[in-house]
Order: structure tokens, then C-alpha cells, then sequence
């Protein structure tokens, strides 16, 4: 896959002056400065910042339609160039379903303790703008995005979309016209390089999305929700702590590595994971890591790092349930054991097809939120922490890689 850092996200030619600072700042730094700059817009429009949101729904309504055909092409590519088979594999099966579930378990527990969205006092409707988009020019621009990448070429007749589509993989291959095409994974390739390719530039207007959310939300309701966030922040990092602990007290009774080891071994991989917000982008050097600091059999760094690597992201799934939970408790729905059930379902699921980019989860968010009914436009809120928790479930990730290679090399050193 092509590169994976969307820090430094440039879009055609490289840019002077102004621009170009901005572009070279990392993500997360633009995201502060959105965030600043929405705080002052907020405090100074008051009620009217309410238009600002918009940028917020573009953002969501592309990372949306680019959620399918991301999630096609990543398992396609994983189950074309991944050697399956061989006794590992069940065992590897196995682990990666107990994992994400225990994951899940901790996420939906620690929500349901704190009830970290408690107290925010949002009404269902606060966010939908459903009716104004309509009536204003820019709602009816947001009308024609494509819901779905694919959807324009399908029979929504929405001609708008299929210029959209165009214009999006046009410009995407306009560098890779002249690479050449041998095989049908070379194919693939391409068409998941094209798509991550248009997700970093959608990633570009984040900043813009967080400036307009918060603008909208301190002008709209003050301060309120932030702490309710807060508490939310606070929340998902005890779940993840609770998890790694889970990783390395399985490590001690279920395999020859000691915690210590494969904490002291494996820190160039969880730093690395935290830096790039990328799990894809560490596989090399958790594999490395695993191989020749911590010592486990080349065999079993292969499964757990290369091959159950692009199947799981326990630290996503744990995420995705705890948003769900987190956003239905903040408008105050309650969410029935049916809906729970579908929260965990889709959240593993989510998190199997979650590639192993920045941003990755939030994207496929939007599938748990659409099959437990919860309103999708609440989304934007978690993109103002999501630069932050990213870095960690992403850490949490690379640590499932590293837990399952240990497990599968066993009580003996080989
Ligand atoms: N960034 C995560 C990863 O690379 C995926 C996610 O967004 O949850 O593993």
C-alpha cells in the first residue's frame, strides 16, 4: 500500500508561504488550532455559529461514502496476498474473536460505569440541520455528495454524484497513469492506493470540520458537551489500559515471554503506532520487534504481526462500542439489549474491516451508528478527540499483534 502518514497531506503540487506551514504542520496540531479558533468563533457568533457545522457533515458524509468500498478493498487485498491455512490459523482464529470480544466487553462496561455522556443534556435534534440544508445553498450542495462512493454509478440517478466520483479517482490516478498493471493484485492495489489516497484528502479538511463543530457547539450550548467529552476521553483510556493489562497477564500464564520483555522488546513498535496513528504503516517494525528483540519464532511473529494484523483492531472495536454508547447516553436514548447486541456485532465487524490508516475507525463508525438507529450527524463531536484516541487504540492494535504472537509461540522458546 502506498504511504500511510497523513500528517503531512499534500494535495497536487507542493504549496509556498502560508500554506505550505499549514501543510507541514502535523494533523493533530491543526486540529488544536481548529479547536482554538473554534472557541472564539463560538464565543463571538453565539447562536448564528450554528451554520458553522456544515464543514463538519461534508467531512462525514465523505468519510461515509468512502467507508464501503474501503472496507471491500482491504479484506479483498487481505485475503488475496495473506498465506492462510495450517494449525496456527484456527488457533489464530479463535484469538481474534475472544480478543475483540473481551475488547468490547471492557469498552461497554467501563461506558456503562461512568456513563461518561451523562449530564450533557442533548437533544436529539440539536445537531440535524436536516431542514435548513435544504433551504440553503450550501445544504443543497451537501444534498449531491455521494452518500455511498459507488452509490452515483448505481440507480440513485444523481448525475452531480457521478461527476464527483470521477473527479475524485481522476485526479487520484493522475500520477499512477503510467504504472504498470500485471497482475489482479496489482489492480487491487491500485484501487485501495486510489481510495486512501482520496481519504487523506479528506482527512486535510478535519481542521476545517473541528473549527466549524466546535464554533457550533460553544456558540449553540456552550461548554457543556466538552466536559461530558472529557469524561469520555478519560473513559476510553481506562478501557484501553484495562485491555493491554488483559494482553500481558495473558502473555504471563499463556506464553515463555515475560510482559516486561515484550513491553522493553516491542516499545519501537507501540511508539511508532502512537506517532503514525497507523497500524498498517508499523507491521514492519512490529514484526521486527517481535522476531528479534522479543524473540518469538519467525512463524508465529508472521501470523500475529503480518497476517492477524489486517484482521483485527481490538482498540477500534473497543472505540466504536464506547462511541456508540457514549453518544446515545449524551441525547439521552437508551439503548435496548437488541441494540446493545447489534453495537457489539457491527463493532467487530467494523473493526475487522477497519484498514490500518489514521482515521480508519471513524470511518466505519458510521456503519454501528447506522444499524443501532443512533443519529449519524453526532459523529463530528468525536472528531475534536478522535486525533488523540486514535494514537492510543492504534497502540492498543499493534499491542493485540504482539499478544497473539506470543500466545501462538507457546509455553517452550523455540
Ligand atoms: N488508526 C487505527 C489503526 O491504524 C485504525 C482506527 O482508526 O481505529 O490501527
Amino acid at each position: 500500500m502506498g504511504d500511510n502518514t497523513l500528517d503531512k497531506t499534500t494535495i497536487g503540487t507542493p504549496h509556498t508561504g502560508m500554506i505550505a506551514t499549514w501543510q507541514h504542520l502535523p494533523l493533530y496540531g491543526r486540529i488544536v488550532i481548529g479547536v482554538i479558533f473554534g472557541v472564539v468563533a463560538g464565543l463571538m457568533l453565539g447562536s448564528q455559529a450554528a451554520v458553522l457545522a456544515m464543514p463538519g457533515k461534508l467531512v462525514l458524509r465523505l468519510l461515509g461514502a468512502l467507508a464501503p468500498p474501503l472496507i471491500l478493498a482491504a479484506i479483498v487485498h487481505t485475503f488475496m496476498t495473506t498465506r492462510l491455512g495450517g494449525p496456527l490459523a484456527a488457533r489464530l482464529g479463535w484469538l481474534l474473536l475472544l480478543n475483540t470480544l473481551v475488547a468490547i466487553t471492557v469498552g461497554l462496561t467501563v461506558a456503562n460505569v461512568i456513563q461518561p455522556g451523562q449530564g450533557a443534556g442533548l437533544t436529539p435534534s440539536s445537531l440535524s440541520t436536516e431542514t435548513t440544508q435544504r433551504t440553503n445553498p450550501l445544504g443543497v450542495f451537501l444534498e449531491n455528495v455521494p452518500k455511498s462512493l459507488l452509490g452515483p454509478l448505481g440507480d440513485d440517478g444523481k448525475v452531480i454524484g457521478v461527476i464527483f466520483v470521477a473527479v475524485a479517482f481522476g485526479v487520484a490516478l493522475r500520477h499512477e497513469r503510467h504504472r504498470p498493471i500485471g497482475t489482479v493484485e496489482h489492480v487491487v492495489e491500485l484501487f485501495l492506493d486510489s481510495l486512501i489516497k482520496i481519504l487523506h484528502w479528506i482527512i486535510a479538511l478535519v481542521p476545517l470540520a473541528v473549527f466549524g463543530i466546535v464554533a457550533s457547539i460553544v456558540g449553540t450550548e456552550g461548554f457543556v458537551q466538552f466536559q461530558a467529552l472529557g469524561i469520555f476521553v478519560l473513559s476510553v483510556l481506562l478501557a484501553l489500559v484495562i485491555q493491554a493489562v488483559y494482553y500481558l497477564v495473558r502473555i504471563r500464564f499463556g506464553s515463555w515471554v515475560r510482559p516486561g520483555q515484550l513491553i522493553r522488546g516491542g516499545r519501537d513498535a507501540l511508539v511508532m503506532a502512537f506517532s503514525t496513528a497507523s497500524s498498517t504503516a508499523t507491521m514492519p517494525v512490529t514484526y521486527v520487534a517481535l522476531k528479534d528483540r522479543v524473540g518469538v519464532r519467525e512463524q508465529s511473529a508472521r501470523m500475529g504481526a503480518l497476517v492477524g494484523a489486517n484482521f483485527n483492531n481490538d482498540g477500534t472495536a473497543l472505540y466504536e462500542a464506547m462511541a456508540a454508547l457514549f453518544i446515545a447516553q449524551m441525547i439521552g436514548m437508551d439503548l435496548s439489549v437488541y441494540q446493545q447486541v447489534m453495537v457489539v456485532l457491527t463493532s467487530v465487524i467494523a473493526s475487522v474491516g477497519a484498514a490500518g490508516i489514521p482515521e480508519a475507525g471513524l470511518v466505519t463508525m458510521t456503519m454501528v451508528f447506522t444499524a443501532v438507529g443512533l443519529p449519524v450527524p453526532y459523529i463530528p463531536v468525536l472528531l475534536t478527540v478522535d486525533w488523540f484516541l486514535d494514537r492510543c487504540r492504534t497502540a492498543i492494535n499493534v499491542m493485540w499483534d504482539m499478544n497473539v504472537s506470543c500466545l501462538l509461540d507457546g509455553k517452550q522458546k523455540g
